[in-house]
């Protein structure tokens, strides 16, 4: 029998969203944070005239999108790093400095595959308590032992979509021990009300994750990048696949990045459409944190209770992400959609919760 190494056999297959709606209905899919809105029209240009001289293996050191990013960010373009993805980043990282007979830890409600890149490095992933669904750093720093390689951190975090400040990840960043590594996800760092941990990577402990995914609506091309300090660059670049950013992919990002205005205007879009969207289920009575992301975690009064929204909105086709493998069975992720979709989204809600209450006090 060919058998698998035993650290892998143990990992369930990663959780794909559940898209499924009855036959004949049109889906609204609001369950992949996915941008509503097409990349920049420089960015499809760019990839159309890259693909005709897709005979050629693209650019292994990523020049003119690393030199775009480091413009960008006032970053030396060697501190860069590109993936197929911030995921390829996240685990070639974890894989590079966490194995069996480590701990990698990150708040209680973190990222899934922060938990899946762990599991396959080999290493053992624990967590620390959140305050109000917000990744709490005195938490943190009491789980850390001699054991902890790695601590993950997604700011702002998916799928809470809660937000921790500047300061408190510095004053985090600081009070770690200096041999453990903090991996800081910033997939939607442009949403957020500030920006600017860049200088963390300094310090030569820290690395932080950005990707086109999201923001930049170009979450099918797969393209990430990670800030490093040098000497965990060089090490991450053996890991990397070579050539692992194909070549269309280099030239959306490139000259989407360089489509600043396209890039903040969407932002300020699905934030517009974000905040109207939750006080709309707030106004029903359902608690939803407030979000610093493209989606919002909308909290019912138990699991089942979510799991029947979910069943009423998918016979309508909307389809939203059940949390139950993120330890939050009694909550719905949105993804924020086009005006339309949240439109559709919010009367279903309510359609829903006006069934709901029929029959009660009767
Ligand atoms: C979407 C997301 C990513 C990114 O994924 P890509 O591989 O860059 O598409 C990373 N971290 C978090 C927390 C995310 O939600």
């Amino acid at each position: 029998m060919i058998t698998p190494r035993p650290h892998v056999a143990e990992i369930a297959p990663y959780a794909l969203a559940d898209l499924s709606v009855p036959q004949g209905v049109r889906a609204i899919e609001l369950a992949q944070n996915e941008s509503p809105y097409p990349p920049s029209p420089r960015a499809i240009q760019a990839a159309a005239a890259a693909a005709s001289g897709a005979r050629l293996y693209p650019d292994p050191d990523w020049r003119d999108l690393r030199t775009a990013i480091a413009a960008r960010h006032g970053l030396a373009p060697h501190a860069i790093l590109c993936g197929a993805g911030s995921m390829e980043l996240i685990g070639a990282l974890i894989r590079s400095y966490a194995g069996p007979g480590d701990k990698v830890l990150a708040p209680q409600h973190a990222y899934a595959f922060f938990q899946t890149a762990t599991r396959l490095a080999g290493a053992a992933y624990v967590t620390a308590p959140e305050t109000n669904l917000t990744a709490c750093p005195d938490a943190l720093l009491a789980a850390v032992t001699p054991k902890t390689r790695i601590v993950c951190l997604a700011n702002p975090a998916n799928p809470t979509g809660t937000w921790l400040a500047p300061d408190r990840v510095r004053q985090l960043r600081r009070d770690l021990p200096g041999d453990v590594l903090l991996l800081l996800d910033e997939a939607y760092a442009e949403f957020a009300p500030q920006d600017g941990l860049f200088d963390l990577i300094e310090r030569g402990d820290t690395v932080i994750t950005r990707t086109f995914s999201k923001a930049y609506g170009l979450a099918g091309m797969r393209v990430g990048w990670a800030a490093a300090p040098a000497a965990i660059a060089d090490q991450l670049r053996k890991v990397l696949n070579p050539n692992n950013v194909n070549l269309p992919a280099q030239a959306a990002a490139s000259a989407a990045i360089a489509d600043h205005a396209q890039m903040t205007d969407t932002v300020a879009r699905i934030a517009a459409l974000r905040e109207r969207f939750a006080d709309q289920v707030r106004a029903l009575g359902l608690t939803v944190p407030a979000s610093h992301a493209n989606f919002v975690l909308i909290r019912f009064q138990d699991a089942a209770q979510a799991a029947d929204a979910d069943r009423a909105l998918r016979a309508q086709g909307i389809v939203l992400r059940a949390m139950g493998g993120h330890g939050l069975a009694d909550c719905l992720r949105a993804t924020i959609g086009t005006e339309d979709d949240m439109t559709a989204a919010a009367t279903a809600l309510t359609r829903w919760r006006q069934g709901s209450h029929k029959g009660e006090g009767q």
